[in-house]
């Protein structure tokens, strides 16, 4: 039996691993940070035993409500990700499965790897409606990519969508794999009268270094980059600096900042309500893009979500508050769960990339609807 977590994305310390009914594990704290919760690690396995897998650690997480209710990844070919019996009991996370190959991943979420991201910008960058752009560098110097896609032009409306500000987050960037899929398939319809009035700014990964170093919440200098957005510095969030620079430069109609949520099981949005700038021109539009996701797909509700904010009290350093504020247009943070989503449950596989995708998909008919009115 062995455990080895020694690769993109991996995370997990071993307590003790002598005995398949008692490994003893423990998740490694983002880097220079006190947040944890994303775990993903390879285990070599007695096959046909119960493995039980206890993460001693899970109370002091970041989001210990997350592990309510909450059911860990599987998987033997990373491809296809599975539910696996887990509990929690208030202080300690216990994972118990009986491995029917020798070897199996398991992860908090599906991960979404650098090399796939990799994949993802350079298949998208074949489109003639696509441009690849490189914003900068992060601080493990690897690459903050942007895809534009359709022509700017005056008249056209400008979309910006970052995903993934909080890398353990994977779940926004499979988001983001579905919606630029769709968004470049020229027989789509939906995407082809979307590219004749818009203009889509899309950064698939705000934040590369810790989606490859396994962080739950923070990049590579122990930054939370989402509250980083009234005063970004090169040296501690030169991902927000570079975005925030760019979209300086373009102006922003909408925008889209894509999430997962450790304890809500649902998808959401959090808006702009408690922004200097709110008035009823931005409720309106809040309100037609709601209704027409939630006429999209039954994925996507809005009775469950976050307290709403009240008028004036913002936190100003959330990129959907900063950029609802400085350029005065639609802003919402997307949360997709961890678990499931409670209004459509799939026992076997929770919420799962698949789906992550469709959602993706399905915004952008929302966009469609609300696009007219953005300016
Ligand atoms: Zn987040």
């Amino acid at each position: 039996m062995h455990i080895n977590a020694a690769f993109d994305s991996g995370n997990i310390d071993v307590i003790k691993a002598e005995q398949p009914d008692d490994i003893r594990l423990a998740i490694r704290k983002d880097h220079e940070s006190d947040f944890y919760q994303w775990f993903h690690f390879k285990l070599f396995a007695e096959v046909g035993e119960e493995h039980v897998l206890t993460i001693e650690n899970a109370g002091q997480a970041a989001y210990p409500d997350g592990w309510k209710d909450y059911q860990a990844l599987a998987s033997y070919d990373r491809e296809t990700w599975f539910r696996v019996p887990t509990e929690y009991n208030g202080k300690e996370l216990t994972i118990r499965h009986s491995p029917e190959q020798e070897a199996v991943f398991y992860a908090y979420f599906i991960p979404y790897s650098y090399e796939r991201h990799q994949d993802l910008v350079q298949t998208a960058q074949q489109s003639v409606d696509c441009y690849h752009e490189l914003l900068g560098e992060t601080l493990d110097s690897r690459e903050l990519n942007l895809l534009i896609v359709g022509e700017p032009a005056e008249h056209k409306k400008t979309i910006w969508i970052t995903a993934r500000q909080h890398p353990g987050e994977s779940m926004a960037e499979w988001f983001m794999e579905g919606l630029i899929t769709r968004l470049l398939d020229d027989e789509d319809g939906v995407a082809r009268k979307l590219l004749q009035d818009n203009v889509f700014y899309l950064v698939p990964n705000m934040n590369p270094d810790g989606s490859v170093r396994g962080h739950l919440r923070t990049n590579a200098a122990g930054t939370n980059l989402n509250r980083e957005w009234a005063d970004p510095s090169l040296e501690k969030s030169p991902e927000v600096f570079y975005v925030l620079n760019r979209m300086q430069e373009t102006g922003v109609d909408m925008y889209l900042d894509v999430h997962g949520d450790e304890a809500l099981p649902y998808n959401f949005v959090a808006g702009c309500e408690g922004i200097p700038a709110y008035d009823e021109r931005h409720e309106e539009l809040e309100n037609l893009f709601k209704s027409a996701l939630s006429a999209a797909t039954p994925e996507f509700q809005t009775k469950f979500g976050y307290q709403r904010d009240e008028p004036g009290k913002a936190n100003m350093t959330v990129a959907n508050s900063a950029v609802g504020e400085r350029f005065k247009c639609l802003s919402y943070t997307l949360e997709m769960p961890f678990k499931d989503n409670a209004d459509l449950p799939d026992e076997d596989f929770g919420w799962s990339a698949a789906r992550c995708q469709r959602l993706g998909e399905d915004v952008l008919t929302a966009i469609l609807a609300v696009a007219p009115k953005l300016r």
